[in-house]
C-alpha cells in the first residue's frame, strides 16, 4: 500500500491499517500499484526516497496511480512529493510526484531537535470520525504547507509565534518579534483523492487519520467502482486478533 517500506514508518502504517482491520503491503516496485486499491507515502528523508523511487523507476508510476483517482496519502516527507512545490533546504533538482495544488516548505520546523507534538485542531476529522476534538500531531523534521492553490482544503494548522517563523522559516519574511503574535501554517490538506499531513499519524494509537482516509477509499468506489482494484481488503480474522498497541506516543 506504500513505497519506501523499509522505513520504519512505513511498517507502523501498516500496523495502523492492521488495527482497521485492513491489510497493507509494501511497494516497491512499479508494478506492485497495480494491484492496490490505494497508497501510503510515509515520512523518511525526501531526497534519499527519490534517490530510491529513481533507482526503481517509480516516479511515472507514481504519477499514473495519482492520476487514476484512488486515494493517495502522503504523511510528511510523502506530502513533500505529492506537493506540486517544494521551496527550503537540498529541494534543487529533487522529483516529486505533484498532485495537490500547493507549495510546501521542506523543512519548515527546523531540523531533528526541533520535532515536537502538538494537539492540533481537526474539525473536518472529527467530523467524519468523531472522537476527540483535536489530534496530537507528531513532527519531525516536518515540512509545512505554505501557500494553496483553489481547489485544495485545509484540514489542519498549527499556530507558529513570530519567533519560529523568524527561526525556521526561510521562506517568511523576518519579521519583529511582537508585530505579528500568531501566524498559522497549514499541516494538513486535501485535494480530491489526495490527503497529506506534515506530521505522522502512525506514531500515535490514534487511527482517525487512517480511517478516514480509508473512507476516501470507499467513496471514489462508490463513484467508480471499476477505478478501484481492492487488494486484500477487510480481513475480519484481524478483528479476532489481540490489538496491538503502538509503542510510542500513546
Ligand atoms: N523534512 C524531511 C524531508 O525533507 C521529511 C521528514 C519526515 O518525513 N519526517 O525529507
Amino acid at each position: 500500500m506504500f513505497f519506501a517500506a523499509n522505513k520504519p514508518n512505513g511498517s507502523l502504517n501498516i500496523l495502523a491499517l492492521r488495527r482497521l482491520g485492513v491489510k497493507g503491503v509494501e511497494i516497491r516496485k512499479p508494478e506492485q500499484l497495480q494491484n492496490v486499491s490505494s497508497l501510503i507515502i510515509p515520512g523518511g528523508e525526501s531526497t534519499t526516497m527519490a534517490k530510491l523511487a529513481e533507482y526503481h523507476n517509480l516516479f511515472p508510476a507514481l504519477r499514473e496511480f495519482v492520476k487514476t483517482g484512488k486515494p493517495v496519502w502522503g504523511t510528511c516527507a510523502g506530502l513533500i512529493f505529492l506537493a506540486d512545490k517544494a521551496i527550503g533546504q537540498k529541494t534543487g533538482g529533487q522529483e516529486l510526484i505533484g498532485g495537490i495544488d500547493c507549495t510546501v516548505h521542506r523543512n519548515y520546523f527546523g531540523s531533528q531537535i526541533q520535532s515536537f507534538e502538538a494537539e492540533l485542531s481537526v474539525p473536518e476529522l472529527v467530523s467524519k470520525e468523531g472522537g476527540p476534538e483535536t489530534f496530537r500531531g507528531v513532527f519531525i523534521r516536518a515540512p509545512a504547507v505554505l501557500e494553496v492553490g483553489p481547489g485544495v482544503e485545509v484540514l489542519a494548522e498549527y499556530p507558529v509565534s513570530s519567533t519560529s517563523v523568524l527561526y525556521s522559516s526561510s521562506a517568511v519574511q523576518i519579521q519583529e518579534e511582537n508585530a505579528v503574535p500568531e501566524k498559522k501554517v497549514i499541516v494538513a490538506v486535501k485535494q480530491g483523492n489526495l490527503l497529506g499531513t506534515a506530521f505522522h499519524p502512525e506514531l500515535t494509537s490514534d487511527t482517525r487519520w487512517h480511517s478516514y482516509f480509508l473512507k476516501m477509499g470507499s467513496e471514489a468506489q462508490e463513484e467508480s467502482p471499476s477505478s478501484i482494484v481492492p487488494v486484500g481488503g477487510v480481513d475480519p480474522s484481524f478483528n479476532e486478533k489481540a490489538r496491538i498497541d503502538l509503542p510510542i506516543y500513546q
